[in-house]
This record gives C-alpha cells, sequence and structure tokens, in this order.
C-alpha cells in the first residue's frame, strides 16, 4: 500500500523572509536537490503530491519534475509563495487542474511584514488573478494563522469567496526544518476566538468543502490552546515528506522520524521496510497536538475510501450546520475545553525581515548546509 499523501520539499532555496521560517536562511545547494530520477521511484497511484519548499519556482526544472509526477497522482499541488507567479503560468496553462496555493498571510500590511516580502500581497492577488484567466480550476491561498493577522482571516476568506479561490489554514508550530523554535502564539484565546469566527463564516456558505475545512478549523482551535488533536495522527502511513537531499520523513516536526533515502534506496525498501514499522509506532505514540494540513486532512479521511471522510468530521459538520442555518450560534466549548487551556509564562517575541537586507545567521545548522551559500 502506499502512502495516500506525499510532500515533496524540491528545496530550501527561498526568497521570501518569514518570521515563522528560517529555511530562506538556510538554502540547500541546487546540484545536491533531489533529481528527476529519484522521483521517478515515488509510485503510481498516490492519492496527492504536494510540490513545496522552500520556494519550489527557483527549481528551474519545476516543469519537468511537474511532467514527471502529474501521472503519478490523482492531484498536485504546487505550494508557492506567489512571488514568481510567471514560472507558474506555463505549468496552468498545460495542466489546468493542478493546485495552486499562494501564501498569503492578511491584508498588504500583514502579509508583507510577516513573510519580509516587498510588495508581495500584490504580487500574489495579480498572480493567482493571471491563473485565473490562464484556466486555473483549483486556486487559493494559505495562511499561516497567528496573533499578528488573526484579525485579517475573515478578510482573507471573504476575498477567497469573490474571486473563486480556497483558502487553506495552519497555525504557528514548531519543527527542525523551520530552524527556529519561538513559534509560539502570544495570546492563544485570542487567536482561538478569531479561529471561531472563521468557522462559522465558513459553515454559513453553500459549499461543502468550506464545511469541512471548518472541521479543520476546529482542530487549529485546538491546536491554538495547546490541546490534544481532534484525531490521531497518521504520519508514516497516510502521509510522508521527502526533503531535498531525497531523505523521507514520517513529518516535517520530529527529525527522528527518517525513515530512509529515496536516491539510495526503492520506495518499497523505506515504505514497507521494518524501520518504517517502528516509526509508525513512534508516531502512534506521539504527544505533540500538531494540526498541519498535511496530517489533519489525513486523519479526516476514511481509511476504507480516502474520498470520504470519517464519521465524527462528518456527524460535526451535519450538526453545526443546521445551527447556523437556523440562526443558532456554534456550541463551540462542547467540542473544546476552553478551561485546560496551556499558557506559557513567557513567550518570546518573533523577529520580522521586511526591508531588511541582511540574512540573520543561525547557530545551529544542518550537517548538509555550507556556510558560504546565499545565493537564493
Ligand atoms: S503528531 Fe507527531 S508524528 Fe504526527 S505530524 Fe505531529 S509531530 Fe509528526
Amino acid at each position: 500500500m502506499n502512502p495516500m499523501d506525499i510532500s515533496i520539499i524540491l528545496t530550501y532555496r527561498c526568497n521570501s523572509k518569514c518570521s515563522m521560517c528560517y529555511i530562506w536562511q538556510n538554502p540547500t545547494l541546487p546540484e545536491k536537490e533531489v533529481t528527476l530520477a529519484t522521483l521517478d521511484k515515488i509510485p503510481d497511484g498516490v492519492d496527492y503530491l504536494n510540490l513545496t519548499g522552500g520556494e519550489p519556482t527557483l527549481r528551474q526544472d519545476l516543469l519537468d519534475i511537474v511532467d514527471l509526477l502529474y501521472p503519478k497522482a490523482m492531484q498536485l499541488e504546487i505550494s508557492s509563495n506567489g512571488l514568481n507567479s510567471h514560472r507558474i503560468e506555463p505549468i496552468i496553462n498545460k495542466y489546468p487542474d493542478v493546485k495552486i496555493r499562494y501564501s498569503l498571510e492578511g491584508s498588504e500590511t500583514t502579509n508583507n511584514r510577516i513573510r519580509g516580502e516587498d510588495d508581495g500581497y500584490n504580487k500574489k492577488v495579480a498572480g493567482l488573478l493571471r491563473l485565473q484567466e490562464l484556466g486555473g480550476t483549483d486556486l487559493g491561498f494559505a495562511i499561516t494563522i497567528q496573533d499578528d493577522n488573526v484579525q485579517d482571516l475573515v478578510y482573507l476568506f471573504q476575498l477567497c469567496q469573490k474571486h473563486g479561490f480556497e483558502l487553506a489554514t495552519s497555525t504557528l508550530h514548531n519543527g527542525f526544518q523551520f530552524h527556529k523554535s519561538d513559534n509560539v502564539l502570544y495570546d492563544r484565546l485570542k487567536v482561538a476566538h478569531h479561529i471561531e469566527g472563521l468557522i462559522t463564516e465558513q459553515l454559513k456558505t453553500y459549499d461543502v468543502k468550506n464545511w469541512f475545512r471548518a472541521y479543520l478549523n476546529l482542530g487549529l482551535i485546538s491546536k491554538a490552546l495547546g490541546l490534544p488533536r481532534l484525531l490521531r495522527c497518521t504520519a508514516a502511513t497516510d502521509f510522508v515528506f521527502i526533503d531535498p537531499w531525497s531523505d523521507v520523513y514520517a513529518c516535517n516536526v520530529r527529525p527522528d522520524l527518517r525513515m530512509g533515502n529515496l536516491e539510495g534506496g526503492s520506495w518499497d525498501e523505506i515504505y514497507n521496510g521494518p524501520l518504517a514499522q517502528e516509526i509508525t509506532q513512534k508516531v502512534y505514540q506521539c504527544k505533540h497536538n500538531c494540526w498541519m494540513v498535511g496530517s489533519a486532512k489525513t486523519a479526516m479521511r476514511n481509511s476504507r475510501f480516502s474520498k470520504l471522510p470519517k464519521a465524527d468530521p462528518t456527524l460535526w459538520v451535519i450538526i453545526n450546520k443546521l445551527r447556523v442555518m437556523l440562526n443558532q450560534p456554534i456550541l463551540f466549548e462542547k467540542y473544546i475545553d476552553y478551561s485546560q487551556v496551556h499558557l506559557d509564562d513567557k513567550v518570546s517575541k518573533r523577529q520580522y525581515f521586511f526591508g531588511k537586507t541582511f540574512k540573520r545567521q543561525v547557530e545551529s545548522r544542518d550537517h548538509h548546509y555550507t556556510d558560504d551559500y546565499f545565493n537564493v
């Protein structure tokens, strides 16, 4: 059996300067990045392939990669910062149903500050509208919800609704691949209550996808409050990550969940080998409460019929859609134990890099990185 979802981190080069991810300070060397020959080892019949980074449009062979992988998956996604939208245009011309998500962190000022991007907001909005003109059928923005942009959530959702775009949501989390550990919300309750507003707006629409996204966002409230996941994680079984050096990981949070190297081995050895079984056990016992799109979406899926959701999310959607239709408030307290909120004593403020021309060095660097490579 193959995993339903595979995220391929094509590069750790990036031309944004985000405050919540320091991948851009730790770029890969292009000649060391995963090759087409290695990617060809990915089996056919995968449900979902996500090409991500770093910034995947910095790969000069991105169209070749799409040509190779498009036939292997039911759905192919490119997660991009949207600053090089012209590089996505030939892909949409050829494959209009490739899913495109551009990271957008809120209104113009908010986005550009959080992501350190010069005119990023306008480039992304114009870029996505252009892809729509070219016939793109699955376009949207993706936001990492945090204290500094949670007030823009409903605005962003309405912007998406207006243009027929989707809105993918996640919230701050730490992970070894981000090279930082201060991705902690300053005010968990404030963030949670703003997410409630988005959930209500999503349930007001007549789009079934929005209703299930509302459930995903319920899980984000749990994550934001530091509470346990709504559904058990199925990393290593239902989804894996491949990093730019062809290493396969169960997830991008725990470095100890490395399953093998695809350049040096076969897919079957890695995914079905003894190490994979050991890692599946570790995932089963994992106490992290992360709720990233990859792990949440796959956890919501029915294990026998991957196109259908599990019973719990479905029941939640039916009950709460009805409540919203009847103008009744959603009883968030029934699903989220607000009395158990995990409050941090001391949360350090994150740094912002908008308008800064330097790239800060980090103390601990991955063994793959060289000190002299900063030409992204
Ligand atoms: S719950 Fe654990 S195994 Fe699952 S994605 Fe999070 S850190 Fe990884």
